[in-house]
C-alpha cells in the first residue's frame, strides 16, 4: 500500500479548475517531483497536500488516514518553501529548535536533536551564527534542517532552490537526494526545472493545465514521453511532421517530405497526420549525401563535451548533437547528412503543435 495517496484531487477557484482528478500514489521514502509549466498546478497540488489550500473534491490520505479535512499542523509535515523564512533574530540552532517547541518536544531532547540535523546539513559548525552571516546556500539548509527535525513523515519542497545561482543549485541538487536518502524522508519536490527534477528524483510527475499526463521514472519520461507537449518540455526534440504512408505488420512507414521513416504501428492508420520527434543527441550526423536527410549547418554552440548544430533541411530547421571529439567542428554553411536508427523515433498522433512562445 502507499505511503500517500492522493485519489481524484480537484481545486475549483470558482468555475476555474486549478487542479483536476490527480490521482497520485507515493511509496515511503520515495522522491517524487512535481514538474510542469508555470500556472499548471504544481503549488497548488502542494498546498493541498500541506493542507493550506482547501480540496474541493478528492480525497488525500496519509499511512492509511484520511487527512483531506486534517489542520495543517496537525499533519506534522516539514515543508521548505523558495523563500526559507527564517527568524532573522534567532541563531541557526533556535531556527531549527524552533520547530520542535512547536511540538513541545522536552527542552532536554531538542539540542541533540538539533545538532543531529545540523550535522546533516552540513552547518553544525555555524549553529551560533545568525541567518545574516550565512550564505543562500546555508540558509536554505538551515531551512532544510528546521523541516527534518520534526521528523516528518513527508517532507514536502516548493521550488527550494530557485533563490540560488546556478552553480549552488546544483551542488545543493545532489546534496537535498543525499540529505533525502539518509533521512528516509518521503519527499514531494516542486520544481519547473526539468533537469532538477530529472537529476535528484525517484519518480516525476508531469503536470499539464491541472491534470497530471505522466508519472514515470526520469529516464522513462526522457525516452518515452507521453504526449508531444512533454517531448518539447522535457529537453530539447527536432518534431517532423509526416503522414502514414503505409501500415504492415506492427510497422508502419511515414513519409516526410516524401522520404519514408519506418516507425512503429502503435495503431496507426493509412493517411493519419503524425509528428516524429527525436532527440538531438540521437540525430547522427554523415557525410552530406549520405544518410536520410541532407541539410545545412546554421549555427552550432559548443558546449564543452559537445557540439550543438542547428541545421537547416527538406523539413525545417533541426538540432544535432555530437561529442566533442577534440577535432575541428563543422561551419555553418558546411552541407552535411542526418539518420538516425528506427528505435529513437517517438511517434505522436496529430498535426506540428504551435512554436513555443
Ligand atoms: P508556478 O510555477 O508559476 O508557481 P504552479 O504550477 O505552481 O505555477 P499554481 O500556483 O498551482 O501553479 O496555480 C495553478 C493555477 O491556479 C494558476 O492558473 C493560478 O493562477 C490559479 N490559482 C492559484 N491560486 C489561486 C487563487 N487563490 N485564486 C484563483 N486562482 C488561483
Amino acid at each position: 500500500m502507499s505511503f500517500l495517496t492522493l485519489r481524484n484531487v480537484t481545486k475549483r477557484y470558482g468555475s476555474f479548475e486549478a487542479v483536476g482528478n490527480v490521482t497520485l500514489s507515493v511509496e515511503k521514502g520515495e522522491f517524487v517531483s512535481l514538474l510542469g509549466p508555470s500556472g499548471c498546478g504544481k503549488t497548488t497540488t502542494l498546498q493541498m497536500i500541506a493542507g493550506f489550500v482547501d480540496v474541493t473534491s478528492g480525497t488525500i490520505e496519509l499511512d492509511g488516514r484520511d487527512i483531506t479535512r486534517t489542520k495543517p499542523n496537525s499533519r506534522g509535515l516539514g515543508i521548505v518553501f523558495q523563500s526559507y523564512a527564517l527568524f532573522p533574530h534567532m541563531t541557526v540552532f533556535d531556527n531549527v529548535s524552533f520547530g520542535l517547541e512547536m511540538k513541545r518536544v522536552p527542552k532536554s531532547e531538542r539540542a541533540a536533536l538539533v545538532e543531529e540535523a545540523l550535522a546533516l546539513v552540513h552547518l553544525d559548525k555555524h549553529a551560533g551564527r545568525y541567518p545574516r552571516e550565512l550564505s543562500g546556500g546555508q540558509r536554505q539548509r538551515v531551512a532544510l534542517a528546521r523541516a527534518i527535525v520534526i521528523r516528518p513523515p513527508v517532507l514536502l519542497l516548493d521550488e527550494p532552490l530557485s533563490n540560488l545561482d546556478a552553480k549552488l543549485r546544483e551542488a545543493m541538487q545532489f546534496e537535498l537526494r543525499d540529505i533525502q536518502r539518509k533521512v528516509g524522508t518521503t519527499t514531494i519536490m516542486v520544481t519547473h526545472d526539468q533537469a532538477e527534477a530529472f537529476s535528484i528524483s525517484d519518480r516525476v510527475v508531469v503536470m499539464e493545465s491541472g491534470r497530471i499526463t505522466q508519472i514515470d521514472q526520469p529516464y522513462r519520461i526522457y525516452e518515452h514521453p507521453e504526449t508531444e507537449f512533454i517531448s518539447r518540455f522535457v529537453g530539447k526534440t527536432n518534431m517532423l511532421p509526416g503522414t502514414v504512408s503505409a501500415v504492415g505488420d506492427g510497422r508502419a512507414t511515414v513519409s516526410l517530405a516524401g522520404m519514408p521513416a519506418d516507425v512503429p504501428a502503435d495503431g496507426l492508420s493509412m493517411g493519419e497526420t503524425v509528428v516524429l520527434c527525436i532527440r538531438p543527441e540521437k540525430l547522427r550526423l554523415t557525410p552530406a549525401g549520405q544518410g536520410r536527410l541532407q541539410g545545412r549547418v546554421t549555427d552550432r554552440f559548443f558546449l564543452g563535451s559537445q557540439w550543438l548544430y542547428h541545421l537547416d533541411g527538406p523539413l525545417g530547421p533541426l538540432m544535432a548533437v555530437a561529442t566533442n571529439d577534440g577535432e575541428a567542428p563543422l561551419d555553418p554553411g558546411a552541407p552535411v547528412g542526418v539518420d538516425w536508427p528506427a528505435a529513437v523515433v517517438r511517434v505522436h498522433r496529430g498535426a506540428m503543435p504551435a512554436a513555443p512562445e
